[in-house]
């Protein structure tokens, strides 16, 4: 058997299995031939524990109280099993005996004038017969005497010997029909295997959408294929967005650049003065700005997407982090005259890697400024929540559709593409807002009514540390 077909799990099964069976078998036989020979061996005794009885009748007494023989040959004889018998008197020696060897009785420990049990020895004839012979002392007619009776052990070897035949005979069978079993039954189990094998060969990174059967969803085969089919689900998800994500992306970046590029055009075309020049620049630097922070967006996520970024927590408090957020962004909300009103119900400390957390507050007060019309006011809380701390963002803009809400956090989703292209947005603010919060392992949350507003509840743990670096 070679090393080759060993590494088939087939061949493994189906060998293991037959080790198993072999020495499952092996000792069977052994137990089975070990029973039958203490059955044997006792039947044996027995027999001859009754030739002990009856030898003690074949002793008769003279008239001069000399014991002798008294027996009769033909009970010596018992369905063609010859009863082998020996009587001494321990004072006047051999009264008789029919053993074909005379050395038995030297064989055996010489008798005392006390009763003992009974002594079973084993013997071997120089014919090569083995007999099983007892020997036994006691007082006959007030005389000590030993008597010693053998039988042969052949009949009982011919048994074992034939049962040991019987078996050594059949060991090989069994075991050749039990590997042509294991190896059929063995591969018959591990069919749907090759099928997954094979249907996995055909799977390319476009047919993602293709599936695995499942024969049996309890087995463990169906639940491989079951695993892989998610795998292959989560990959294809994967794969699609990332498809989406780099057609948004090249859109996205096209439009700066068409604008860019007709700026420039239209100026070469026509002759211009430097008033006209600075223009031109100017909206094509404005184009630039634009392109800068798409960039910069895509390069966030990018990173967060890569597991590039480690976050370096430190503990600090909540409300100075967004309060300085929100100095930074106070001169954008004045020039449309609103209300950045700020409260801090509690101080909350937590561990927080501030530029990164910085992104999130950013771009959420950003867009509460963004969409909030002239002279309105947009409320900042800080607070405690039982979890952690609680930072929300409320403004009084148009407020955003429950069909919009859950969609609002991914990538370049926009609720009015025009008007957030106008306003320069590109739909990454509030994926990289969720991406920011959640690498700090907390939660973003939308509440929002039609023309309501719109809070934004950030939600973070205090005492945990936050886990994974999460996707935007
Ligand atoms: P953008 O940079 O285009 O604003 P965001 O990811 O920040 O992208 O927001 C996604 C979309 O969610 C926006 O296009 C806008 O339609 C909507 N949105 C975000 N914040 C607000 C808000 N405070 N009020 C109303 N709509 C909002």
């Amino acid at each position: 058997m070679s090393y080759r077909f060993l590494k088939s799990i087939r061949a493994r099964i189906a060998l293991w299995h037959l080790c198993t069976l072999a020495a499952t078998l092996l000792l069977y036989m052994m137990i089975n031939l070990a029973f039958l020979w203490q059955e044997e061996l006792s039947e044996l005794k027995d027999s001859l524990l009754d030739d002990l009885q009856l030898a003690e009748n074949f002793f008769g007494l003279t008239d001069g109280k000399q014991l002798v023989w008294r027996g009769d040959e033909r009970d010596l004889m018992q369905d063609g099993n010859q009863r082998w018998i020996e009587l001494r008197n321990l004072h006047q020696g051999l009264i008789y005996s029919n053993f074909p060897d005379e050395r038995i009785h030297s064989a055996l420990p010489s008798p005392t004038r006390k009763p003992r049990e009974h002594l079973f020895r084993s013997f071997r004839l120089s014919d090569g017969e083995a007999l099983l012979v007892v020997q036994s002392i006691h007082q006959i007619h007030g005389q000590w005497v030993e008597i010693i009776v053998g039988r042969s052990r052949d009949r009982m070897s011919n048994v074992l010997g034939q049962l040991l035949m019987i078996q050594a005979l059949g060991f090989p069978i069994v075991i050749v029909f039990a590997w042509i079993g294991s190896f059929f039954f063995a591969g018959r189990i591990l069919s749907p295997l090759k099928t997954i094998i094979d249907q996995t060969k055909t799977i390319s990174a476009d047919m993602l959408h293709k599936r695995l059967p499942v024969e049996n969803p309890d087995d463990e085969l169906g639940q491989l294929s079951m695993t892989f089919n998610d795998l292959l689900g989560k990959l294809d998800r994967s794969f699609k967005q990332m498809r989406q994500f780099t057609a948004d992306a090249s859109h996205e970046l096209r439009t700066p650049l068409a604008a860019i590029r007709a700026v420039g055009e239209m100026a070469l075309r026509s002759p211009r003065n430097v008033e006209a020049c600075q223009e031109t620049i100017g909206s094509m630097l404005e184009e630039v700005d634009k392109l800068n922070r798409l960039l910069n967006d895509l390069l966030s996520l990018a990173r967060s997407d890569s597991g590039m970024v480690e976050p370096v927590f430190e503990l600090m408090d909540l409300g100075t982090v967004v309060q300085d957020e929100a100095a930074l962004l106070k001169v954008l909300a004045e020039e449309k005259n609103q209300h950045l009103l700020m409260e801090i119900e509690q101080p909350c400390q937590l561990k927080l890697d501030r530029s990164i957390f910085r992104q999130a507050v950013s771009n959420l007060l950003h867009n509460a400024i963004k969409y909030t019309p002239e002279g309105k006011e947009i409320h900042i809380t800080v607070g405690k929540t039982d979890e952690g701390c609680l930072l929300e963002i409320t403004d009084s803009g148009p407020g955003i559709d429950a069909e919009h809400a859950a969609l609002v956090f991914d990538r370049f989703y926009r609720v009015d593409k025009v008007r957030s292209r106008n306003t320069g947005g590109f739909g990454l603010g509030l994926a990289i807002a969720k991406w920011a919060v959640e690498i700090h392992g907390g939660r973003i949350e939308l509440h929002s009514k039609p023309g309501g507003g719109c809070t934004f509840r950030v939600c973070l743990p205090r005492a945990k540390q936050p886990i994974g670096i999460p996707n935007a």
